[in-house]
């Protein structure tokens, strides 16, 4: 590496420092565009790197709310408006105890370039809070997100800024934030995505990060010949994510054989099953229990508990698919040396960077497909994106168009990505294909809209 990249990292990383997530996401985009940087000079001059790297705006506020013990608590919220060159901000709020600035500067700067992937109009942001709903009643998770929405609200709208849900913000918490959104404003408009299908959501929403991953999987597999019928696939994750990426698995005809969660996982030899995913979604979207009871009422499963070494025994599980669905790094290099030895086909990232540096470079240099979540998971964020179209013109669609729309734009990114790699001398490298497709596009816009 070497020129504007390394100079620009520098001051990134000097400008950043105490957030390793966001030096991360940042260090592995701008090495892999380093082709696009010498064929045009021009972006050094207008500084985009390092403009790209601070976000336009964030906004940090206090969340005071009181328990059921009538105790008050107080959380940080956040939203980092990271890029607004080709639409307005747009990217899921996070509810979890890691929440900091550093690690929602990461995901917002990810999502700008997934966003400008999607072929839709939007750019990228992210936000949350350090609450953690785990445990808290229904009352006091319905309190923390009146009370978000009331440090929130000013700073969002259809045409400004549109959040959605991720870790920790599901359907349930979307509802409570648009219903305290829609209290102060007035106004019923889509500010948020991922509403209900009553209340002006889209049908295929909760279904298409998964489903999405699923089929970018698919478009890797037929470059090789290959396709997912009978195919053993390890999941992590038994979230929104996982579960969805284990349905569309089983309709495809594939065998997953695992789901997690920060507790330990489950390993079920016989495959997961329709019956045995209806049992998980229960367990997680309504009863909100533990994977380990997964084990307790299939015997077929083994349980192992998270923590006890130090690379996690899921991935060293022999399969020919693996789908990191649950958290960023949960895949590092001895991880990945696991799934190569046993001859993994392709990755396929349904969360946001599961796999870190060395995992990546270990996986790409044997030759494994890998699809890097700014292109796999892009599917819940497009049909966001379709979820917007719909509110604008007030009608809703029908189930097989929102699907059929959202296969067609995950084969669209997928071979956009694979043609821009091809395009800069890197065939098959869909890290290299993705983070330079998604950049160009932004970057340009900058240039156009001058210097802001
Ligand atoms: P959910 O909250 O629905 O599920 C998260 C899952 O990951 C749970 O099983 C959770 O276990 C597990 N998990 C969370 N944090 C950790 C951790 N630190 N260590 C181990 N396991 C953990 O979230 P989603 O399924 O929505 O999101 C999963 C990933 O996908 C995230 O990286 C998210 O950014 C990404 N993503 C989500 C999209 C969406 O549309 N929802 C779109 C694109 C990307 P537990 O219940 O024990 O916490």
């Amino acid at each position: 590496m070497a020129g504007y990249v390394a100079r620009a990292l520098e001051r990134i990383e000097e400008r950043n420092p105490h957030e390793p997530e966001f030096q991360q996401a940042v260090r592995e985009a701008y090495t892999s565009i380093e082709p696009v940087l010498d064929e045009r000079p021009h972006y050094e001059e207008a500084r985009i790197l390092e403009r790209l790297a601070e976000p336009e705006r964030v906004i940090v506020f206090r969340v005071p709310w009181v328990d059921d013990s009538a105790a008050v608590q107080v959380n940080r919220g956040y939203r980092v408006q990271m890029n607004s060159a080709i639409g307005p901000y747009k990217g899921g709020l996070r509810f979890h105890p890691s929440v900091y600035l550093g690690l929602l500067k990461f995901l917002a700067f990810e999502q700008v370039l997934k966003n400008s992937l999607t072929t839709l109009p939007m750019g990228g942001a992210k936000g949350g809070s350090d609450f953690d709903p785990k445990g808290r009643s229904n009352s006091e998770v319905r309190r923390f997100c009146q009370s978000f929405m009331t440090g929130l609200w000013r700073h969002i709208g259809q045409f400004t800024d549109i959040p959605a849900g991720d870790i920790g913000v599901g359907s349930r918490e979307i509802g409570y934030l648009f219903g305290q959104y829609k209290r102060l404003t007035n106004e019923f408009s889509g500010a948020i995505t991922g509403k209900g299908f009553g209340w002006g959501g889209s049908l295929v929403r909760p279904e298409a990060t998964g489903y999405g991953a699923v089929y970018f999987a698919e478009e890797m597999l037929r470059t090789r010949s290959e396709s997912i019928e009978k195919k053993r696939c390890l999941v992590s994750g038994s979230g929104n994510v996982a579960q969805y990426t284990v349905e569309k698995l089983i309709d495809l005809g594939a065998v997953p054989l695992t789901m997690s969660d920060s507790s330990g996982f489950v390993h079920d030899p016989d495959g997961i099953d329709r019956e045995k995913l209806a049992f998980v979604l229960d367990l997680k979207n309504r009863r909100r229990g533990r994977i380990a009871e997964y084990a307790e009422r299939y015997r077929s499963a083994t349980y192992t508990p998270a923590g006890r070494t130090d690379s996690n025994p899921l991935w060293a599980i022999p399969a020919d698919l693996a789908f990191p669905s649950a958290t960023q790094n949960e895949l590092d290099g001895k991880d990945a040396a696991h799934l190569v030895g046993n001859g993994i086909l392709a990755v396929t990232e349904g969360a946001n960077m599961p796999t870190t540096a060395d995992g990546v470079h270990l996986l790409r240099t044997a030759g494994v497909l890998f699809g890097p979540g700014k292109a796999a998971n892009a599917g819940g964020v497009t049909v966001s994106g379709l979820e917007m179209v719909q509110d604008s013109v007030r009608r809703q669609w029908s189930r097989e168009r929102v699907d059929e729309e959202l296969r067609a734009v995950m084969a669209e990114i997928h071979s956009n990505v694979r043609a821009t790699a091809e395009r800069y001398g890197r065939p098959g490298d869909y890290v290299a294909g993705a983070n330079i497709a998604g950049f160009k596009k932004v970057a340009d816009a900058m240039l156009d809209e001058a210097v802001l």
